[in-house]
């Protein structure tokens, strides 16, 4: 059966174009005529970049605003139409947007009593010709933001949560797009509606994936038994670090692991966290110095709705999610006096306020810092609060630096081969002598994720069934530049370091009494000329992280702001 829609003259009337204004209206609102081509190509850049799940819920959360402003527009223009009248006002708005045609089947609604069931079919679908067009049939349905708009329109007119799922969708090869609506309560799997309830809003989804970028470091994806078995290597120095590693997990004291930038930090946190009896709960990672200031304390305390523009959700923060479980926080350091107050606070009292929050959370999270800068000295400094220092130091664990661990360095190269040749499907014969000998010279300012650089460059440069070479080590790296670059420090030029310590340059520095300062800031700056100011260029050729290469230019850049 296909239910008749009424004259729908009072809704289009209200749509106004003024060309010479540069505006079109629906009603009071302005919009702009968007052509399906040029949507088409954003829709792919998103799917491709954030994943269709992620895109999923985006545009679905973007229907149902949609569907709640034509819910009041319907109620503004339909004042004293029929229950029907005015939900049918959906629909219509619907095809008035261009978005499809709609045919309602069924209708039967009662606002009173909360009853509701529609079913309806949508014809020419705009997301289904996007979709069609930029990547063919999938094997999902794709009317996502068409979906989003029925649930918000009926929700809002209902005043009740109504949950729209598409039955059968074009986009997937089907006859036709095909939705039926119900209240939530009566569909068995209601986890769908939680897309436009949940707080998993797109800037989020960016600070997740950026966080992720930021923090995966290598094997993290491994399981439990290489994090302490295959990566502890052989030496004393890592072995006793690791048997003091095994012996805090089973606590629930906070640890604070010190190093160099590189050495495996997150690696070693998470160990802790696989061997404690957190194990099962989540275990949650954030660079401090990869989020900017003014957003590190909604991102590790959530936010509530309204605490500033733009926060139209309440969005939980990362404590909120480690809830039970474990939080890694790098680069502590790097957190706003405000930040530590709170944090400080979580470790006194396990309690927070989200950022715009009156009402008190409790959080039972265990806290595993991790700092590449010495603490006690940004304690000095006043950078860091003492009392939070001294929580934090509960169990400080220090990870080695590579070149104090030689020993480890085949084990090390033999693992990080195997996980290239897989990665690139390919097979080489292994290292020659010499390169083996260069990687065990080599100093190692970057630590072990310099050292799985190295490699991974190796095999990418190694023919099938060759052995790498120490060339191919060293192409692109900043020791086979150095080499060639002469440095100027305050004007005087330093000839490239050699092994004769007499001319060596770094003699020149002490005579000249030049500071690690100045060492330092004429580095990062050299560093950002070489790679055309490209902070993560920059960041590698120091064999730095990002973050850290970051702080120091930041620290250059604003000598006097702290
Ligand atoms: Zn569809």
């Amino acid at each position: 059966m296909v239910i008749e829609l009424p004259d729908a003259s009072d809704l289009s009337s209200h749509v106004h174009f003024t060309p010479e204004q540069g505006k079109v209206w629906l009603d009071e609102q302005r919009g702009i005529l968007q052509t399906l081509p040029a949507m088409a190509a954003v829709w792919g850049e998103i799917v491709n970049s954030i994943g269709i799940e992620r895109s999923r819920n985006l545009f679905m959360r973007s229907g149902f605003r949609n569907g709640q402003v034509d819910a009041e527009l319907a109620r503004k223009h339909r004042p004293s139409a029929s229950i029907t009248d005015l939900f049918l006002a959906g629909p219509q708005l619907h095809m008035l947007r261009g978005m499809a045609k709609v045919v309602p089947s069924v209708l039967d609604l009662n606002p009173a009593d909360g009853h509701f069931l529609m079913d309806l079919t949508w014809i020419d679908s705009y997301e289904v010709e996007i979709s069609l067009a930029e990547t063919g049939a999938l094997d999902l349905h794709v009317c996502w933001n068409l979906l989003g708009y029925a649930c918000g329109f009926s929700s809002s007119i209902m005043g009740l949560s109504i949950l729209f799922k598409e039955v059968t969708c074009r986009g997937c090869g089907d006859a036709q797009c095909r939705i039926v609506g119900k209240p939530l309560a009566q569909w068995d799997d209601a986890g769908d509606y939680e897309i436009f309830t949940s707080s998993d809003s797109l800037i989020e989804t960016l600070y997740d994936l950026q966080a992720r970028t930021v923090s995966s470091s290598p094997n993290i994806d491994e399981g439990e038994e290489k994090i302490f078995s295959t990566l502890v290597g052989e030496s004393d120095v890592f072995k006793k670090m690791c048997a003091m590693a095994n012996k805090v997990a089973t606590s629930r004291a906070s640890v604070l692991l010190t190093g160099e930038t590189g050495v495996g930090k997150e690696m070693i946190a998470k160990g802790i966290h696989l061997h404690s009896d957190r194990s099962e709960m989540p275990f949650i990672a954030l660079n401090c110095a990869a989020i900017p200031q003014e957003l590190l304390e909604a991102e590790l305390f959530g936010v509530e709705k309204g605490a500033f523009t733009g926060a139209t959700h309440a969005r939980k923060g990362r404590f909120e999610r480690a809830h039970t479980g474990t939080i890694f926080l790098d680069e502590v350091v790097e957190l706003s006096p405000r930040a530590q107050a709170s944090l400080l606070r979580v470790l006194q009292e396990r309690e927070f306020e989200p950022v715009g929050g009156t009402k008190i959370r409790s959080v039972d999270v265990r806290i595993i810092a991790a700092t590449n800068e010495d603490l006690e000295e940004a304690v000095k400094l006043g950078k860091f609060r003492a009392d939070l220092f001294y929580r934090l130091n509960v169990f400080p664990l220090h990870i080695p630096p590579l070149r104090e661990r030689q020993d480890d360095i085949p084990l090390l190269v033999e693992f990080f081969l195997e996980k290239y040749e897989s990665l690139y499907t390919t097979k080489t014969l292994g290292l020659t002598d010499r390169a083996m000998g260069h990687l065990l010279h080599h100093p190692w300012p970057g630590n072990i994720r310099e050292l799985e650089n190295t490699i991974e460059r190796g095999v990418i440069l190694t023919e099938k069934n060759q052995r790498i070479t120490a060339d191919s080590l060293l192409s692109g790296t900043s020791e086979a530049q150095s080499v060639d670059i002469e440095t100027t420090i305050d004007g005087l030029t330093l000839p490239p370091p050699t092994n004769d310590s007499h001319s060596s340059w770094t003699d020149t520095i002490f005579e000249q009494s030049i500071s690690m300062e100045a060492v330092e800031a004429e580095l990062v700056n050299k560093a950002m000329a070489l790679s055309g100011d490209n902070v993560s260029k920059a960041a590698r050729l120091l064999g730095l992280s990002r973050p850290a290469f970051a702080y120091r230019l930041s620290k250059l850049q604003a000598p006097n702001s702290e």
